[in-house]
């Protein structure tokens, strides 16, 4: 008897993350997240709840924890997740459920019942049940990200979720110690290219800020409420810039989150300080004015799609001293992507060219192409590897080139598709 991996979202394409591991007798569902939108959220391949015996969640981005209350419509298994993972999820969910409520699958008292079954695990911990074991580490993604080591059966399951291996200003970088596995389960965002240095991009986005404010105008950085958000003020800070900074969205409360946990940060410390320094947004009357004097706004969405950096772009787009800057991964069909690929956006359904600066900056939280090459190469014998959460073609491509290079079992699996290992 063997295991079997069931991918059911999540594989070659990014969203809607969600395996189904299958031992004898038993059924551990990795992640199990959802595409945002307002009106038409899509979900991972169905699972009967009754079926699932636990659930590992690696981290709170909605991509992999969005349709994880539907799991405790009734009842429901225990989850695994770290403490910040737990209350940032939360806090997530709550909002995904206040915007695309009505085309959810669950309410908030699942939110609840879904907190009253889970099992805390932090860094370094192990955790044995009857069928399976499993031990976490720090994935260097996000505030709270884990990797998971998971025995099931004579198997031995690596899980990366997102993974990040350098450390950022927020975050440290991934604990890889663990180079035994017989099936790694890894991301593969950026399988198709590097990154620059983290230092040479911190230098040019706060310069292109200097240049934004300094000239009258103001800088939007689109980006997600919960990292991101937290990485671009601390980069701006940390480089001694000393104009106005605003705010937006959950991002506030995402941030006292983060604070409650500081040995999830690199530096607690430094965190607090680059907190304390910005404006926080509270409602339309400070939005308007955060636009109507120079300075930084960072806000969510990051992709552009909603939130109040949809606001904020209809008032900036049109003028050319302001500035469009973004950070984060820009998904196929997102309105970030549109403006990043043809200088134009949709304004009330009219396609109109951006006359703001547009520049994209690599501020990445997942590892780039050599450190994943490396990544895999660092493991022990010849474990088999399945490349999830990238776009289809990009992980073909590097699977199909580490399996020449490697003589290694490297797979991309696509959704519905079922492994033995
Ligand atoms: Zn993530
Ligand atoms: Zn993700």
């Amino acid at each position: 008897m063997g295991i079997k991996l069931k991918f059911l979202g999540g594989a070659q394409e990014v969203g809607k993350q969600g395996i189904l591991a299958q031992g004898p007798d038993v059924n551990l569902l990795l992640d199990y997240g959802s595409i945002v939108s307002s009106t038409e959220p899509k979900f991972p391949e169905h699972v009967r709840p009754s079926d699932v015996n636990a659930v590992i969640l690696s981290h709170a981005h909605l991509d992999h924890s969005g349709a994880l209350p539907y799991l405790y419509v009734s009842g429901g298994p225990e989850v695994f997740m770290t403490p910040p993972t737990l209350d940032l999820s939360r806090l997530l969910l709550r909002d995904f459920l206040h915007i695309s409520g009505e085309h959810l699958p669950y309410e908030a008292l699942d939110i609840e019942s879904m907190t009253r079954k889970t099992e805390l695990i932090e860094y370094g911990e192990s955790i044995t049940r009857n069928k399976f074991e499993l031990c976490v580490r720090d994935a260097g993604h996000i505030p709270g990200s884990m990797i998971t080591s998971l025995q099931l059966d004579s198997k031995k399951i690596s899980f990366t979720g997102d993974l990040n291996i350098g450390e950022t200003r927020l975050v440290r970088g991934a604990d890889t110690s663990d180079k035994e596995a017989d099936v790694v389960i890894m991301e593969g965002t950026y399988s198709d290219k590097d990154h620059p240095p983290r230092s040479e991009m911190e230098e040019e986005l706060v310069s292109s800020c200097r240049e934004i404010v300094e000239s009258g105008g103001v800088a939007l950085v689109p980006a997600f409420s919960v990292g991101r958000s937290h990485e671009i003020v601390s980069v701006l800070r940390g480089r001694g810039f000393n104009h106005q900074v605003y705010l937006d969205g959950m991002a506030r409360e995402a941030a006292e989150i983060i604070m409650s946990h500081p040995s999830y940060l690199r530096d607690g410390h430094e965190f607090e300080k680059a907190m304390g320094s910005v404006t926080w947004v509270n409602g339309w009357r400070e939005r308007k004015q955060a636009v109507s004097s120079p300075g930084v706004v960072v806000s969510p969405a990051g992709m552009l799609r909603g939130g109040a950096a949809a606001f904020y772009i209809e008032r900036l787009a049109f003028s050319k001293k302001n500035g469009v800057f973004v950070v984060s991964y820009q998904a196929e069909n997102t309105p970030g992507r549109m403006m990043l690929e043809t200088g134009e956006l949709y304004f009330k359904g009219q396609k109109r060219k951006v006359e703001a600066k547009i520049h994209k900056f690599d501020f990445s939280s997942h590892a780039g192409k050599s450190e994943l090459e490396g990544y895999i190469k660092s493991f022990k014998g010849s474990p088999s590897f399945c490349l999830i959460h990238g776009e289809a073609n990009s992980l073909t491509r590097f699977a199909a080139d580490m399996t020449q290079s490697t003589g290694l079992k490297v797979h991309a699996p696509s959704i519905g598709e079922t492994l033995e290992f």
